[in-house]
């Protein structure tokens, strides 16, 4: 790695190398930029190797690229999860893999091992701060995703509960009576694996994602996840508390005892599990760009930052107006318009970025319907 006492300086450094890193590095490529890094903590694929090994992909992969339809799961034109796995919904630990494969065939730059700490802004140009050592760009793209930074503290007690990205299998989990908090996808795939090793599960949500009649699967709960609750050993063995919010967690003589919003108190002899959700890797670099009411990153229509040019974002945590952008098949639309705009910065042509809009892909701006379409 080239660092800031050579003085090199980097067109671009993408910090992350999951699949919004490596599918916007490809991106990067087909716009014409050699000069560039993506540097990654641990290993390509790093969080989604680290999934429970029966969490499995709620998007179908399907190999549909002969016909210019991209697997729902693919990161770059020309791939496919589905081709290359032979699966459907591949497990964490396939994907992982995959996306190895892209960065293999990309022959993408990537370097493992660099842990990224802090990003500032010098002049026109970046000082990007790792565990060891420290390097320069013109241009950066945060793509360090969710999965490593779980949200912990929601309620009194919280950090007495287990949250379900640090569990490495359901069916080695000790105990036979679980408390699920949060039940989206993450707590109702716990509550699926759980129960089909017949162990008894209460499952408790502020809300009800089982009812939401939003066709957005960023919003309402995925149809692969309301087909395993329709399994008998879910009906069998899991309790719905919806409108239920729980309000601290406490551990007393060997139990632990959740009380919800109402007053009621519920008892497991294992910690419960958090199913809570993320609160994301830009609260890193939260210095780099203003705030959306909701708290997620404002983003121009480039995906850069309102406060800083030259800082764009990546992966799951992208909004605009009211879309979400958290699954694969959506935060991918975004790739080739931060390529695009990075190119164009560096007076690049960016030619083979036109083949993006072939395959349905955005490259000049949201290209979506808006806010008055039923579905989005
Ligand atoms: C259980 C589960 C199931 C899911 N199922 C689906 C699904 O079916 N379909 C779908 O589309 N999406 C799904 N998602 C969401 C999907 O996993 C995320 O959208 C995806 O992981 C985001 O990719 P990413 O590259 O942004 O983040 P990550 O995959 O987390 O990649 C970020 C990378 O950055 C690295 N990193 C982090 N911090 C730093 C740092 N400071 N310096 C250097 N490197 C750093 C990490 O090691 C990691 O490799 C699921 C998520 C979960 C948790």
């Amino acid at each position: 790695m080239e660092t800031a006492t050579n003085a090199k300086i980097y067109d671009a450094v993408v910090v992350g190398g999951g699949a919004a890193g490596v599918g916007v590095a490809v991106a990067l490529r087909h716009a014409g930029i050699e000069n560039f890094i993506v540097l990654e903590r641990h290993t390509v694929g790093a969080s989604f190797a680290s999934w429970p090994a029966e969490t499995r992909f709620i998007t179908p992969s399907f190999p549909s690229n002969s016909i210019g339809m991209l697997d729902l799961n693919s990161i770059a034109i020309g791939v496919s999860p589905a081709f290359s796995l032979e699966v459907e919904h591949p497990t964490g630990q396939e994907y992982a893999a995959f996306l190895r494969g892209v960065a293999e065939l990309f022959e993408l730059p990537i370097q493992e091992k660099i842990d990224v700490k802090r990003i500032t802004k010098v002049g026109d140009d970046f000082r990007v701060d790792t565990a060891d050592d420290t390097l320069r760009t013109r241009h950066v793209i945060w793509a360090a995703g969710e999965f490593q930074y779980p949200h912990l503290n929601r309620f009194v007690g919280s950090e007495l509960c287990r949250h379900t990205a640090t569990i490495a299998s359901y069916e080695e989990l000790d105990g036979d009576d679980f408390i699920i908090v949060g039940g989206y996808e993450s707590g109702v795939d716990a509550a699926y694996h759980l129960s089909y090793c017949d162990k008894r599960v209460r499952l408790f949500d502020k809300g009800c994602p089982w009812k939401d009649e939003s066709s957005d699967p960023s919003v309402a709960l995925s149809t692969y996840s309301q087909e395993r609750m329709r399994v008998d050993w879910f009906k069998e063995h899991v309790e719905l508390f919806p409108q239920t919010p729980i309000t601290s967690v406490a551990h007393a003589d060997n139990m632990y005892e959740a009380k919800t919003q109402d007053g009621r108190r519920f008892q497991s002899r294992v910690p419960p599990l958090m199913a809570g959700g993320f609160a994301g890797s830009h609260k890193l670099v939260a210095d780099l760009f203003e705030r959306r009411d909701d708290g997620f990153p404002l983003l121009s229509e480039h995906d850069e930052s309102t406060s800083v040019p030259g800082v764009f974002l990546c992966g799951p945590a992208v909004r605009h107006a009211n879309h979400v952008f958290c699954f694969i098949y959506k935060y991918r639309q975004r790739f080739a318009v931060v390529a695009k705009a990075i190119a164009t910065s560096l007076g690049l042509p960016a030619d083979e970025l036109e083949n993006y809009r072939q395959w349905g892909m955005y490259l000049d701006d949201l290209s979506c319907c808006g806010e008055e379409c039923a579905v989005c």
